[in-house]
C-alpha cells in the first residue's frame, strides 16, 4: 500500500475520515469554505464543460451521474434519490465523487460526498439566498426535517442570520429529532402543525420534503409579499414541491438553466418561462432581489458545479489536516505498457532447445 499522494495515486476520503475532517475543521468553516468556493467557481461559469445530469429512473428512484470539467480537473458525483430508502435503514440521498487531473486523467481523490453533499447544498441555498431573501431576514420555514434539514438551518444562521425555526414534517419524530439535534444552538425552534402554520410570517421558506411525486407542498394563498423560497426537494422529473402558481407570481433562479428545466420546479412551467442562473447574481449581472416585496425562489436541484467546489475544498482540507489514505486505485507498473507484467504471468524464458537428435 503506498503511503505518499503524489501524482500516481489518488487520495480516499472514507464516511468515517469524512466525519473526522468536518469535526477537526468545524462544521461552521466547512459550510462557510464550501460556500466561498461556490462562489468563486461560478464566477469562472464560462470556463467550465457543463451538462445536465445523466439519470437513470426507476419505480422507487433515480441514480444519477453528475460530470463537470475545467481546463485542469474534471469531477463527478454519484447520486440517488430514494425516498423510501429510511424506512429500510439507508438514506435517502447517498453520494460519492472523484477528482481527476485533466492533463493525465489520473484520478486523484475518490471521497464519500453523502455528509458532503448535506453541506454543499446547505452552502448554495444559503449563498443563493444571501442574495434573493430580504436583507434582515431572521424568521424560516423548514418543511421537511429530514437529514438535510440542520445542515440547511446551520447554514442559514451563520451566512444569514436566521434565529427562528418553524418546523413542520408529516412524521413528528423528524421535527423532534431535528429540534434536539439543534439545542443550545442559539436558535428558536417551534415544532408546527402544518405547513400552513409553519410558513405563515416566515421571511425565507425552505422546502427539503422527499416525495417521488408532483406535490403542492406551498400553495399560492400560502405566500407573503417578500418570501424567499428556498426549493430544494423537488429535483427529478416528476418530483416537485412547488404549485405552479406560486413560480407564476414570483422571480425564480435556477443554478443551470438545461437542467432545471427538466428537474426543477420549473419542469412544471412552458419552455419560456422566465428563469435566471443565479451565477448571473453573483457577477453583477442581473440584480437579483429587486424590492421588498418581491417573492424569489431558488429553485435548487443540485449542480455539479456545487460537487466540484465541494471535492476541492475537502482534498485542500483533507492535505492540510493530513487526512485520508493514499490508494493505489490505478496499478503502478515501472514500464506503463507492461501492464500485463503486473499480473507476474510472464513464464521463465526456456534454455533453447537443442537441434540434435
Ligand atoms: P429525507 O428523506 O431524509 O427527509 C425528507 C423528509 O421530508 C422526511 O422526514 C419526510 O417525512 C418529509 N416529508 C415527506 N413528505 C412531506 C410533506 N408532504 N410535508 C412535510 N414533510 C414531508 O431526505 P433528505 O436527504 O433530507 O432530502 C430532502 C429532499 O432534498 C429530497 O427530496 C432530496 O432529493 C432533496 N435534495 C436536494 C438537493 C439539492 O441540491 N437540491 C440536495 C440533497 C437533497
Amino acid at each position: 500500500m503506498p503511503t505518499r499522494h503524489d501524482a500516481t495515486t489518488t487520495l480516499y476520503l472514507s464516511a468515517p475520515e469524512m466525519i473526522r475532517l468536518i469535526r477537526r475543521k468545524g462544521l461552521a468553516a466547512c459550510i462557510t469554505g464550501i460556500a466561498e468556493r461556490i462562489e468563486r467557481e461560478f464566477l469562472r461559469w464560462e470556463a467550465f464543460d457543463k451538462s445536465p445530469r445523466i439519470a437513470s429512473h426507476s419505480k422507487l428512484g433515480v441514480i444519477e451521474l453528475m460530470p463537470i470539467a475545467d481546463a485542469a480537473r474534471f469531477a463527478f458525483k454519484y447520486v440517488n434519490g430514494h425516498p423510501l430508502n429510511p424506512a429500510r435503514g439507508l438514506p435517502t440521498v447517498m453520494a460519492f465523487g472523484l477528482l481527476a487531473d485533466v492533463d493525465t486523467g489520473a484520478p486523484r481523490l475518490l471521497s464519500e460526498l453523502t455528509l458532503t453533499t448535506a453541506i454543499r447544498t446547505a452552502a448554495m441555498s444559503a449563498l443563493a439566498a444571501r442574495r434573493l431573501a430580504r436583507p434582515g431576514s431572521r424568521r424560516m420555514a423548514l418543511i421537511g426535517n429530514g437529514a438535510q434539514s440542520e445542515f440547511q438551518a446551520l447554514a442559514f444562521r451563520d451566512l444569514l442570520g436566521i434565529r427562528e425555526l418553524r418546523l413542520f414534517d408529516t412524521d413528528a419524530s423528524a421535527s423532534a429529532r431535528l429540534a434536539a439535534n439543534l439545542e443550545g444552538q442559539g436558535l428558536r425552534i417551534d415544532i408546527c402543525r402544518s405547513t400552513a402554520d409553519a410558513v405563515r410570517g416566515a421571511d425565507i421558506v425552505t422546502t427539503a420534503t422527499a416525495d417521488k411525486a408532483n406535490a403542492t407542498i406551498l400553495r399560492p394563498e400560502m405566500i407573503e409579499p417578500g418570501m424567499h423560497l428556498n426549493a430544494i426537494g423537488g429535483d427529478c422529473p416528476g418530483k416537485t414541491e412547488l404549485h405552479r402558481g406560486v413560480l407564476e407570481a414570483a422571480s425564480v433562479f435556477v443554478e443551470f438553466e438545461p437542467q432545471s428545466r427538466i428537474e426543477g420546479e420549473i419542469q412544471q412551467m412552458p419552455a419560456d418561462f422566465a428563469v435566471t442562473e443565479f451565477w448571473q447574481v453573483l457577477a453583477g449581472r442581473h440584480p437579483g432581489r429587486r424590492s421588498d416585496g418581491e417573492v424569489t425562489v431558488f429553485d435548487s436541484v443540485g449542480f455539479a458545479l456545487e460537487d466540484f467546489a465541494a471535492l476541492a475544498f475537502m482534498a485542500e482540507t483533507a492535505a492540510e489536516l493530513g487526512l485520508g489514505e493514499v490508494l493505489e486505485l490505478v496499478p503502478q507498473a515501472e514500464d506503463p505498457k507492461n501492464l500485463f507484467g503486473l499480473l507476474g504471468l510472464v513464464q521463465p524464458a526456456q534454455p533453447a532447445a537443442s537441434l540434435s537428435s
